[in-house]
């Protein structure tokens, strides 16, 4: 009786060491708008904001 147990070992290293801000959206280092320790760039940020149910900020 022989038992095959394959373990697959993934290590995933796709998380950045250091302080790099880039937007969390779409990786974008332009324009990057950190609030609430969420970094995204203007586009994404003012999208994210629309449907989290932000007002306008003028
Ligand atoms: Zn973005």
């Amino acid at each position: 009786m022989s038992e095959s147990e394959e373990i697959e070992t993934g290590e995933q290293a796709e998380k950045r060491t250091g302080d790099i801000h880039e937007c969390q959206r779409c990786g974008r280092e332009q324009g990057l708008v950190g609030k609430y320790d969420i970094w995204l760039c203007r586009q994404c940020f003012r999208e994210t904001a629309r449907s989290m149910g932000f007002k306008k900020y003028s």
